[in-house]
């Protein structure tokens, strides 16, 4: 134990002596043991999104907490003024949010992923969970937690992010309006501070902590270990798609779906622009689509939309999921003849974009610039944010998918650091309904060259900006802003406490300097 602190004091100092050096990168791997880290920029300043490669000074690759924690606290407590520290998960961000401009990333990858699953019955009272590292991706989880007949309650669509990088942002999909985002299940955290304190916090044990790290951007701590409610997980499930020409009708039929959480456990939905995307979106979907719009007509561009919602067949319903389906899609308006189905294992479903990455990357599609924009748009602006979407982009163009669905804001915790938009002041039912949109757009670099690329990021601020306003009210999820001051009107009236949590947890402002959001204050 003495001597393994003492070799991880070693490698730290190495480290910081490294980043003082006039040559600052170290050109070999080196490995001492308990704390070993390495120069190695290729991945640490690439991201998702292909558009900032922020390389940093030097890599982390730590073994423990404690790792984390000696460095935070050297940090934090040395004239090291200027070096920042940025967690990277999955590396999924589209904005260089998890790079550290020549400071340091710490790959939390590296961190055993250790999934401990307690299972209700067996030796534990109340609910079933899982202990898993901040590290972790979902897909792990989930593969673990199916061994006992258990999953995770909330999910992403995609389950190669990691446990850490989700808690930061909120992590949602379509089981969000039944069960809450991610962070709304979550009971227990371990979190090294900015200042490399190792507290582990719950909703009642140090819970302004607790609460700051969820959704907070990876500004308040590092998240090494984190508590996931499971529930049993079912076999199968039905996986059902409908499609619309009228988006009234489309939203009315998602607020139908929503409001039935005892019959339906997820609900999602597309904007339909253009052939690219049925093709695309239909990897997965192991049902021939019987259906071929006329995208074009008298001049003009028809656009359509989907429904895409799912039954569990978990026995948890009086009926077979076959009926409850049937149930469902009388009640809904969707086109004549326009429903399809296919029952498919728990795991399939869950894992669904999977295949689309499988078979982007099979065209050399999938590690391309993705300028995406993530949207909470309230439903009294709803109508109108689809239509400032559609002025703005060209559907013959657009490459990849339009996510459109409800969710509901009370089960969001609002003590966490995640803004929705503010409420209206409509009637209380329509002010419980948000949807998120989410424009995730790929350029393929064979036809847009970096000028086209700025012109596209130009194009999406112009849409935050304008969705932003009063008349539509919206905010942006996975926020990404060009200043301090776009900081501040982000998070409005929850200002004030998001920096009152930034002095206390980091107040060097050495974490997570990919935002833009704090300065480091030497
Ligand atoms: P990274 O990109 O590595 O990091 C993101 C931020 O979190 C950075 O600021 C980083 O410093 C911080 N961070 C990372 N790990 C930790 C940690 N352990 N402790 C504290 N801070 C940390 N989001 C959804 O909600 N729903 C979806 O369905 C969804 N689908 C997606 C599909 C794809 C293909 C992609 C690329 C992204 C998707 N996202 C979705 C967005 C994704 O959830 C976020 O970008 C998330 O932050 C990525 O996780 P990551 O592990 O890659 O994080």
């Amino acid at each position: 134990m003495v001597i393994s602190l003492f070799c991880a004091r070693v490698n730290v100092l190495l480290l910081l002596l490294a980043l003082c050096s006039p040559c600052k990168f170290i050109q070999s791997p080196m490995d001492f043991g308990p704390l070993s880290f390495l120069q190695k920029t290729s991945t640490a300043c690439v991201d998702f999104g292909r558009i900032l490669f922020n390389s940093p000074s030097a890599v982390l690759r730590p073994q423990s907490s404690e790792d984390i924690s000696l460095l935070l606290s050297f940090l934090s407590s040395s004239s090291f003024s200027r070096v920042t520290v940025a967690a990277r998960g999955a590396g999924h961000s589209i904005h260089g949010q998890a790079q550290a401009l020549d400071g340091i990333v710490i790959e939390m990858d590296a961190l055993p992923s250790n999934i401990e699953i307690h299972k209700k019955g067996e030796g534990v009272v109340g609910v079933s969970y899982a202990d898993v590292s901040g590290g972790a991706l979902w897909i792990e989880l989930l593969h673990e937690s199916l061994k006992h007949g258990l999953a995770p309650r909330s999910w992403t669509d995609y389950l190669y992010l990691s446990v850490g990088g989700t808690l930061s942002i909120g992590g949602i999909s379509g089981q969000t309006f039944k069960h809450g985002p991610q962070i709304s299940n979550v009971l227990q955290l371990d979190v090294v501070t900015g200042k490399g304190k190792l507290v582990t916090c719950t909703p009642t044990k140090s819970p302004e902590l607790f609460f700051a790290v969820l959704g907070g951007l990876g500004q308040f701590g590092i998240i090494t270990r984190a508590r996931i409610l499971l529930q049993d997980a079912p076999e199968k499930v039905k996986w059902v798609r409908a499609f619309y020409d009228d988006f009234d009708t489309f939203t009315s039929d998602q607020e139908l779906l929503i409001s039935m959480p005892e019959l339906v456990d997820y609900v999602e939905g597309f904007v339909v622009l253009n052939e690219q995307f049925l093709h695309g979106s239909s990897t997965a979907f192991p049902t021939h689509l019987d259906f071929t719009p006329e995208f074009h007509s008298n001049g003009s561009s028809n656009v359509y939309y989907c429904i895409e919602f799912a039954v569990h067949d978990d026995g948890s319903k009086n009926a077979s999921t076959e009926e409850v389906v049937e149930e469902i899609a009388r009640r809904m308006s969707h086109l004549p003849s326009h429903l399809y189905g296919a029952e498919v294992s728990y795991y399939d479903f869950l894992n669904r974009v999977r295949m689309e990455e499988m078979s982007l990357r099979s065209v050399g599609l999938w590690e391309v610039p993705h300028p995406w924009l993530n949207m909470f748009v309230p439903k009294s602006g709803i109508k109108a944010f689809r239509d400032l979407l559609l002025e703005t982009i060209s559907p013959d163009e657009f490459a990849g998918p339009i996510l459109l669905y409800p969710l509901l804001r009370d089960k969001w915790d609002t003590n966490t650091s995640v803004v929705l938009p503010d409420a209206a002041g409509g009637a209380a039912e329509d002010e419980r309904v948000l949807y998120i949109v989410g424009v995730l757009r790929s350029a393929n670099p064979a036809s847009c060259t970096a000028e086209c690329l700025r012109d596209l990021l130009r194009l999406n601020r112009g849409i935050a900006d304008a969705a932003s306003a009063p008349g539509i009210g919206a905010k942006q999820y996975i926020p990404h802003h060009p200043s301090p001051s776009h900081w501040r009107e982000h998070f409005g009236r929850r200002w004030e406490r998001l920096a009152a949590r930034k002095a206390r947890f980091d107040p060097l402002g050495i974490l997570a300097p990919g935002h833009g959001i704090f300065p480091r204050i030497s």
